[in-house]
């Protein structure tokens, strides 16, 4: 038995927030204070997880994503991310970092055999990059991503939130960053997810993220291959790199969507931008059987919305924050 939701979606994609700890704080993550921490009995061990990993995998999970909060901060993460490269049928397995810790661990990453990284860079500016995370790393993160590049980790893609007023003079810059460097730039539409630090203003949405770098020039479309996420991909002609646009608001990839999360709290929830979920943990520690626990798979899946209601001055929020469920 393989996890189809009700409407046909086969989900093979499993992401989990091994930590809901963060060493940023993006203004568009996070509150700046006052941010509850899970404590660590709350936290899934990564016995644990690992053995919801292999349950996933025997239901059809083929693809991974460790995230966070900052999956480096979390102890003990390299040996974790080696257990997880030795599950037998998983196909595809990466990992999302902000990048402050890469520089001096990209060695221990590729030995744990991650080939793929996804790393936030919201800014090409040193002082901006210290007003949106709260630290002033950008060279430290930037030397990490050259390092990471060159050790030929690929693709390394390049997630950047697209915010009115604090980034959108830079949109041109990053897309040029594809000219010459294996990058894959992916702009992505702020999503209003728990309390972060984002006014109510109008959002950069991905059509007008794309006129603007279409001056650039004409953006030639890339076929998404399989294991592709949601992202509609473009390259610049003769660039080394390619562009692309995660339109979560603008245009619902809902139809698509392959995904299934499990939160550093040990909740699966069907749907990022839905509250909706169910507790695994409690199950896990009360001795429940492999089989027992499928079965919350399954009716996490049954329970993933055919689409989400978040739209461009649509007043509605997600409950549950970014850092804890894993974006
Ligand atoms: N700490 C890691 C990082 O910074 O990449 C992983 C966790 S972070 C929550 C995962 C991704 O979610 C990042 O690319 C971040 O930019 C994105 N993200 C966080 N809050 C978001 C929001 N409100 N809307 C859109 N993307 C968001």
């Amino acid at each position: 038995m393989k996890l189809i939701d009700p409407c046909n979606r086969h989900l093979n994609y499993l992401r989990i927030s091994i930590t809901d700890r963060c060493n940023l704080k993006c203004l568009y993550c996070v509150p700046r204070d006052q941010i509850a921490r899970l404590s660590h009995k709350d936290i899934l061990t990564y016995e644990e997880i690992l053995r919801l990993v292999k349950i996933g995998v025997k239901l059809g999970i083929t693809k991974l994503r460790v995230t966070g909060g900052e999956p480096l901060v979390r102890k003990g993460v390299y040996g974790f991310l080696s257990e997880l490269s030795r599950i037998d049928g998983l196909a595809d397995l990466s990992l999302t970092t902000n990048g402050v810790s890469l520089k001096d661990n990209l060695t221990r990453i590729k030995s744990a055999g991650i080939k793929r990284i996804n790393i936030s860079l919201d800014t090409l500016k040193r002082n901006k990059f210290h007003k949106i995370t709260g630290l002033d790393l950008f060279d430290q993160v930037w030397r990490g991503i050259e390092m990471a590049r060159d050790m030929g980790f690929h693709p390394i893609k390049l997630n950047i939130v697209a915010l009115n007023g604090i980034n959108d003079d830079e949109l041109k810059d990053m897309a040029r960053l594809s000219f010459d460097n294996p990058f894959y730039i992916r702009f992505i539409e702020y999503m209003p997810i728990g309390d972060s630090q984002m006014g109510n203003g109008p959002l950069l949405l991905a059509p007008e993220i794309k006129k603007r770098i279409s001056e650039l020039g004409q953006l030639i479309p890339v076929r998404n291959s399989i294991n592709d996420g949601p992202a509609q991909r473009y390259r610049f002609a003769g660039a080394r790199g390619e562009v692309g646009f995660i339109h979560a608001l603008s245009h619902h990839f809902c139809d698509r969507c392959n995904r299934l999360r499990l939160t550093a709290s040990g909740k699966l929830r069907p749907c990022l931008l839905s509250d909706h979920h169910e507790d695994i943990k409690g199950p896990l520690r009360e001795g429940r059987t492999d089989d027992e626990l499928a079965e919350i798979f399954f009716k996490a899946v049954r329970h993933k919305p055919s689409d989400h209601n978040l739209a461009a001055g649509n007043p509605l929020r997600v409950c549950g924050q970014m850092h804890a469920i894993g974006g």
